[in-house]
Order: structure tokens, then sequence, then C-alpha cells
């Protein structure tokens, strides 16, 4: 039984992280980003408010978000505790999540932050590349397609998505770096912090969490 939150930049390979934390310690993989995406899909009313919001690489209202966490925590699976991806994002949904937990007589265990320099998570994100046809991933510094601009796999398009454009990326980072980043020490008073320094692929840094939890 564990209760735990993932924080940390947007690129920081979060995601790829939760799923094998969950898978370890057995709990659901709440990520608050992967319900809104497929209520924008489904085109649910949650899904047509928040959509104008994502597209923009803004934060959705906090009370939309608020509602389908509180909703999602009443789900048999999460008897046996959750991770959260991607929730809290702003210091009044902490405020408000902490209320829910109390409420429901749940407590958090641990709070897992993920950093990573920013510059480097930039390059990483702006150098991104995607096959429009296969949806193939490419990086035009660590591993370009053989030639430019064409898939090595299927021969279609390579290109860049909207949503790695500096612009968009440097603009997540500013609402990370001025609604997010405070949950840091938010959580740190609350003595809930696990801080971990991501440092080389994904199984590193996987089992540096692990150290950090296990410890
Ligand atoms: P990222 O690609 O930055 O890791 P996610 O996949 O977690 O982001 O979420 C995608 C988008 O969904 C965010 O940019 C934001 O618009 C919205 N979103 C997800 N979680 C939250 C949240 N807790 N509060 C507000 N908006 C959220
Ligand atoms: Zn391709």
């Amino acid at each position: 039984m564990a209760r735990m939150v993932l924080l940390g930049p947007p690129g920081a390979g979060k995601g790829t992280q939760a799923v094998r934390i969950a898978e370890k310690y057995q709990i659901p993989h709440i990520s608050t980003g992967d319900i809104l995406r497929k209520n924008v899909k489904a085109q649910t009313p949650l899904g047509l408010k928040a959509k104008e919001y994502m597209d923009a690489g803004n934060l959705v209202p906090d009370a939309l978000v608020l509602d389908l966490v509180k909703a999602r925590l009443q789900e048999e699976d999460c008897k046996a505790g959750f991770l959260m991806d991607g929730f809290p994002r702003t210091a009044p949904q902490a405020e408000a999540f902490d209320e829910i937990l109390k409420e429901t007589n749940m407590e958090l265990d641990f709070v897992v932050d993920i950093r990573v320099d920013e510059e480097e998570l930039i390059g990483r994100m702006t150098g991104r590349r995607v096959c429009r046809e296969c949806g193939a991933p490419y990086h035009v510094k660590t591993m370009p397609p053989k030639q430019e601009g064409v898939c090595d796999l299927c021969g279609g398009e390579v290109y860049q998505r909207a949503d790695d454009t500096e612009a968009t990326v440097r603009n997540r980072f500013k609402v990370y770096r001025e609604q997010t980043l405070p949950l840091t020490a938010y959580y740190e008073k609350a003595g809930k912090l696990v801080p971990i320094e991501s440092e080389g692929g994904p199984d590193q840094v996987f089992q540096i969490i692990l150290s950090a939890l296990e410890a």
C-alpha cells in the first residue's frame, strides 16, 4: 500500500517512471493529463472545457481537475493506494488535495520530485521530431534520420509537433516554474519530499527512485 505523487518539469520523463513505479508497487497510475486528453478526444463536457487551455500549454482550471481527481479516487482500485502523475500542479490544488485525503482518511506517503536541468530539457524537447506517417520518434542531435526530414522506417515526412516548438516549450516551463515548482517547498515542509537528481537513462533513474523510496 503506497500513496504517492510524482512531481517534475515537463519532459522529465515522469510518464515513463510513473508506469514503472505503479507496476512495482501494484498501485493505479493516475495521470490527469491522460484523463484530460481522453475527455478531449471523446468530446465530453469536461473535454470541451479543457481543450483550449491544453492546446495553449496552459493549465486547466483547478475546479475541473479537482472534480476529476475526487471522482477517480473513489474508484475501488485506489484502496490499494495510487500514484498521481501531473497532479497537484498548483498550490490551491495541493491544498484541496490535502482536504480530500483528510475527508477520506487517506494519508500521502511520498512526493517523488524529479529534478532535471532546464536547458538540457529544453534541448531535448525542441530537438524532438516525429514521422507524420508512422509516428517513429527522432531527435535532431541524438537520433537524426539518415536523410534529413525523411523517416528511416517508412519514408514519411519527419516533422516537429506544435507543442514541441521552442515558444510552447518555454511557455510550459514558465507555467511549471511559476505554479508547480512552489509545491516542492510545500511538500518538503510536510516531510514528504523525496528529491531525485535525474541522471542517465530511464533504467538508471528508476533505480535511483527505488533506492530513495526504500531508504
Ligand atoms: P506534460 O506534457 O506537460 O507532461 P501532462 O500530460 O501532464 O503534461 O498534461 C497535459 C496538459 O493537461 C497540461 O498542459 C495541462 O493543460 C493539462 N493538465 C494536466 N494535469 C493538470 C493539472 N493537475 N492541473 C491543470 N491542468 C492540467
Ligand atoms: Zn515513418
